[in-house]
């Protein structure tokens, strides 16, 4: 018989991999979406949608009673670290606030398996390289914190009740469905592959190179860009674990190796053929000069094979869908 998972945010960038990834594993699939910052298109046809927010308790109470999903991933919350310095209030609501009520729906309709969206964001500056699960959580950012609560609410409830979740703590997610189904369509994004990708398409004539003085080999910051596909497949892995009886964890989502900003242009005058204009501009707040992942815990417990360990596989997918997206506008 067919499981059937709840995916919230389902019509954002990693929602809707996600979504595809579980139709694909033979699961039934319903989606619930504010569409705030996704997209309708973006989710899978044969994925139910409901129009909702999953912090309005009517909202998703009904939305559990209608559906009766053996599993929640709850993905949908608010992403932008800059914002979330500005307007804080906002990610304590959105991200924190939302999840409570969420998670307390969740508890009350006697479903036990719940996967949240995390981030490395929680561990802000760590004290070594790499970064693995037990390190402290001291986040730098209300991004960070924000998620940070949530984790603290499904610890303690996990202690208090039959649920069971599995939190995945994402590295840098880049990249597109390799099929071209879906990809990252926010247009407000601050994710340097997705930047740079809209610089060889013409959306912008250069991208910045934010600070070449960080205390790495080639002064730029460096970070784990994992390819969104092999995340939406690590979802799948979790929430079938914890459906099958799987203890509470948390699990770092990264490949375990970094790249610098400036291997990254590298990788993207490559993949463009010519000349990209990427400039040298100063630090951006807030970001800590490398972001790891040791991502030995997450490979030895679901003996996980990455597919797409490629940053140039990585930009040429993101690369795809950027110009899919601009085709489509023009
Ligand atoms: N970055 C950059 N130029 C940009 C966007 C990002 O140099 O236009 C840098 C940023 O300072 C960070 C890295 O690229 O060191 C990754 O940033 P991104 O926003 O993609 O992800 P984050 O690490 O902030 O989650």
């Amino acid at each position: 018989v067919r499981k059937k998972a709840m995916v919230t945010g389902g019509a954002g960038y990693i929602g809707s991999h996600v979504t595809w990834a579980l139709l694909e594993a033979g699961w039934d699939v319903v989606v619930i979406d504010d569409l705030s910052t996704g997209r309708r298109e973006s989710v899978a046809a044969a994925a139910a949608f409901i129009l909702g927010d999953v912090g309005e308790p009517v909202t998703i109470n009904a939305a559990l009673a209608e559906h009766r999903p053996d599993a929640v991933l709850h993905l949908a919350g608010s992403a932008i670290i800059p914002e979330s310095v500005i307007d804080p209030l906002k990610y304590y609501r959105n991200n924190t606030a939302a999840s409570r009520t969420l998670i307390e729906a969740t508890v009350n309709a006697g479903i036990d398996a719940f996967l949240f969206s995390s981030t490395a964001a929680i561990y802000g500056v760590p004290p070594r390289m790499p970064i693995d699960e037990d390190m402290p959580t001291q986040p730098i950012t209300p991004y960070g914190t924000s998620k940070l609560c949530t984790e603290f609410i499904l610890r303690d409830v996990a202690a208090a009740t039959s649920m069971r979740y599995v939190s995945l703590r994402y590295f840098n997610v880049a990249g597109a469905d390799p099929k071209g189904r879906t990809g990252q369509s926010t247009p407000i994004s601050t994710h340097l592959i997705k930047i740079a990708c809209e610089t060889i398409v013409g959306k912008r004539s250069f991208f910045n190179i934010c600070g070449d003085d960080y205390p790495t080999p080639d002064g730029t910051c460096i970070r784990d860009y994992l390819h969104v596909s092999d995340l939406a497949d690590l979802h799948v892995t979790a929430i079938e674990y914890l459906v099958a009886g799987g203890a509470s964890e948390a699990f770092n989502c990264g490949y375990g190796h970094g790249y610098s900003v400036a291997e990254v242009a590298n990788v993207i005058r490559q993949v463009a053929g010519g000349h990209i204009d990427a400039r040298i501009a100063p630090r951006r707040p807030g970001d800590p000069p490398q972001l790891v992942a040791d991502a030995r815990k997450i490979r030895r417990q679901f003996g996980w094979q990455p597919k797409y360990d490629d940053l140039r596989f990585i930009v040429e997918t993101a690369l795809a869908w950027e110009r899919w997206l601009q085709a489509r506008a023009a």
